[in-house]
């Protein structure tokens, strides 16, 4: 094995794996094999290919989470509500039921926070930067967001 210079910034990473994994015996994350003195970067049981990698030591994702359910429960619950106020009056075949507008504005808002979802997920990394008490303020303003789709929803199915 070639000696690794300290200033070595340019070294070749499954040979850093197999460095790792002859003093360690992790196991591959996605079946669990044990890969102590694993040669190459590919699990010999699975065949997933594997990398070595630096995580922060306290991952700090309950705001992100927490945020993220708070969004795909409020973009489930407008469209699904949605789907509904649209069936429910065809199958009673009667005249009660919302208005167009208010079905089109739950509708509006079930993409609004679907997209954000999305977006959320997408600035995980932002997110994750920000300071405790910021990524907490998200993660309420995402809440926020979902409780007025209830709200909407009382406004509709007065
Ligand atoms: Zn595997």
């Amino acid at each position: 094995m070639a000696g690794m210079e300290p200033n070595d910034t340019e070294a070749d990473p499954t040979v850093l794996l197999e460095q790792y994994l002859a003093v360690s015996s992790d196991e591959c994350p996605l079946c669990g094999y044990n890969l102590h003195r694993l040669r190459g970067s590919t699990c010999p049981e699975c065949g997933w290919e594997l990398e070595l990698r630096i995580a922060v030591r306290e991952p700090r994702r309950a705001a992100f989470y927490a945020g993220l359910v708070g969004l795909a429960a409020g973009a489930g619950f407008a469209l699904l509500l949605t789907g509904f106020a649209l069936v429910v009056p065809l199958i009673r075949n009667d005249v009660f039921g919302p208005e167009l507008w208010e079905i089109g504005l739950l509708c509006a808002k079930g993409i609004v926070l679907l997209t954000l979802c999305l977006l959320w997920i997408r600035s995980a990394r932002w997110i994750q930067r920000r300071s405790t008490s910021e990524r907490w303020l998200l993660a309420i303003g995402a809440w926020v967001l979902t409780i007025s789709a209830v709200f909407i929803f009382f406004l509709v199915f007065e």
